[in-house]
């Protein structure tokens, strides 16, 4: 069958998914015969948060082909080596899941396997003084991997970024619209659909003006513009496993050098977070207001900041889930339009740029055949899945019931994947990654330990190498990681000398 090119895509909405989308479209199709518009509005905004990563992002920086120092001062960004879980499995209480992993595989056995084995006969280190990134972040301290250092830990440093989403979505949009997308600014007050197909065939402006496209992206954020109010597609609610659907963000004004990861700390009823950037810090409280009012919410959230507030906190509502299709018709949702799981593990960017990806690999032609439409959905769902079990995890295995909300997550219901996953960490310490699933052993591992799941064995055959190699590899896996810390400027120090913002941000914005 010949096959008839889309010829022209028009993106709903200009937040992070709308111009994180825009960009790698204009960088992929570069000169082919794709008109490429974007259409937003200013008097809506964007929701204004989304400000710490996951280390994928550097792929999609890569694909872009955008120099990192550049991005991290365009964005007042900072650099992120894993996330401060406090009082998660109890109050006083915290670890860190780290982007990189804990030790070194020894004889095709996962690392924490000989560590448990060593912790059964009295070894007293924690599993975190083998992981680089926890020492280092504890430490304030940041490096970039160290390309001819393959057999130390500094080889091996994983990181994200931390940044100011509003100046992100700028530094994207002059990336989209140098490579020639057209953006329009205007509110879209009507959608039209064909009378046969349903497709959406154009938008129509306050203004009166029309855009007809062949593929519409829908980036137009909770409101979801045309998979929703035009297609009335429908949305699976997850509030029985994810109940926070509340937000107040604020930022306050920076109290000392940025810290090199993310903080979330675990309120009454839901969390606090922490995000430093180089010119303020970002917070936010996530809750269910179903167990504290708004008011209070906002009173811990101020209450428990580093430095004084810089302006009135924003409030945010939302229900955990995902539209029941993700891909419509000729309509595709993309970024909080698409679902939201809410932000615990900084998920939501790194969901975006996978469905870009998925979009890269199905992308259509006019016929919208729907054996592609389907397995994008398809895909897309199992991820949003295990993202969910994810979270659902530092919920769930927590000793906290001094509230009523602790004690509802407490018994959250398990998924068959989340209840496998966990009798595996709990009878023989076995972590597994599903095919495609996000998240993988080491942070699985990091949240099980970190939230107290204690393994009752571990893998077999960790007692073949004898119990004083093992001790004898464990010390001197600690003592590389201990010198390579040494040797890791303090962030602050990286920042300054690579990749420091100017004081008048204002120089690089759109
Ligand atoms: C509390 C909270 C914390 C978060 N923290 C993180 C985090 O740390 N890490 C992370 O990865 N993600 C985080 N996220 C998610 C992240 O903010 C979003 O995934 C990301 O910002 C993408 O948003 P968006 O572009 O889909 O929507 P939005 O930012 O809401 O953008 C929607 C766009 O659509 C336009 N639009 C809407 N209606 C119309 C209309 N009628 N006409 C014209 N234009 C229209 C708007 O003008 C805007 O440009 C967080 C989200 C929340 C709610």
């Amino acid at each position: 069958m010949p096959v008839d090119p889309i010829r022209s895509v028009l993106i709903v909405g200009g937040g992070t998914a709308g111009w994180m989308t825009a960009a790698a479209l204009a960088k992929i199709f570069g000169d082919q015969a794709l008109d490429i518009r974007l259409v937003e509005s200013e008097q809506i905004g964007t929701v204004g948060v989304g400000e710490a990563t996951i280390p994928q992002i550097l792929l999609f920086n890569r694909m872009l082909g955008i120099d990192e120092n550049e991005f991290v001062r365009a964005t007042q960004g900072t650099f992120k080596l894993g996330i401060e879980f406090v009082n998660w499995r109890r109050e006083g209480h915290s670890y860190i899941h780290p982007f990189g992993s804990y030790g070194s595989d020894m004889d095709g056995v996962m690392f924490h396997h000989f560590w448990l084995h060593a912790r059964q006969r009295g070894y007293e280190v924690d599993l975190p003084e083998f992981c680089l990134q926890i020492i280092a972040a504890r430490q304030g301290k940041f490096l970039r991997p160290v390309p001819d250092a393959r057999n130390s830990p500094l080889g091996h440093i994983a990181y994200a970024f931390q940044f100011d989403a509003s100046l992100y979505a700028a530094y994207l949009r002059r990336y989209a619209e140098g490579r020639g997308v057209t953006r329009t600014e205007g509110r879209i007050a009507n959608t039209r659909l064909d009378p046969e197909t349903g497709h959406v065939q154009g938008v129509q402006l306050e203004n009166g003006e029309t855009i007809e496209a062949d593929f519409f992206i829908d980036c137009s954020g909770f409101r979801g513009l045309l998979i929703e109010q035009a297609l009335k597609t429908g949305y699976e609610d997850w509030s029985s496993w994810l109940p926070c659907n509340s937000a107040l963000a604020v930022p306050s004004e920076n109290t000392g050098p940025p810290s090199p990861y993310t903080r979330a700390t675990a309120r009454k009823a839901g969390w606090q977070w922490r995000i430093p950037l180089q010119h303020r810090t970002g917070n936010g409280h996530v809750y269910c207001s179903d167990h504290i009012s708004d008011d209070e919410a906002a009173n811990i959230l101020l209450s428990n900041l580093d430095g004084p507030a810089l302006r009135d906190p924003l409030q945010l509502r939302f229900t955990t889930g995902h539209r029941k299709k993700f891909w419509n018709k000729n309509v595709l949702a993309i970024g909080l339009s698409a679902g939201f799981m809410e932000p615990l593990e900084s998920t939501s960017i790194h969901l975006i740029q996978s469905g870009i990806a998925r979009l890269m690999t199905l992308f259509p032609d006019r016929a919208f055949n729907p054996v592609d439409i389907d397995e994008y959905n398809r895909l897309t769902l199992q991820e949003y899945d295990y993202v969910r079990d994810f979270l659902v995890l530092h919920y769930r295995q927590t000793e906290r019931d001094d509230s009523e909300f602790w004690r509802y997550c407490r018994n959250l219901p398990l998924t068959d994947h989340l209840a496998r996953k966990l009798a595996l960490y709990q009878t023989n310490g076995r972590v597994s990654r599903e095919k495609d699933e996000l998240f993988n052993e080491t942070s699985w591992l990091a949240v099980l330990d970190g939230q107290g799941v204690v393994p009752q064995g571990h893998h077999p055959l960790v007692t073949g190498l004898g119990d004083a190699e093992v001790d004898a590899r464990l010390e001197q896996i600690l003592g590389a990681v201990r010198a390579s810390a040494r040797q890791m400027p303090s962030h602050a120090d990286f920042i300054a000398n690579q990749c420091a913002a100017p004081a008048d941000i204002q120089l690089f914005q759109a």
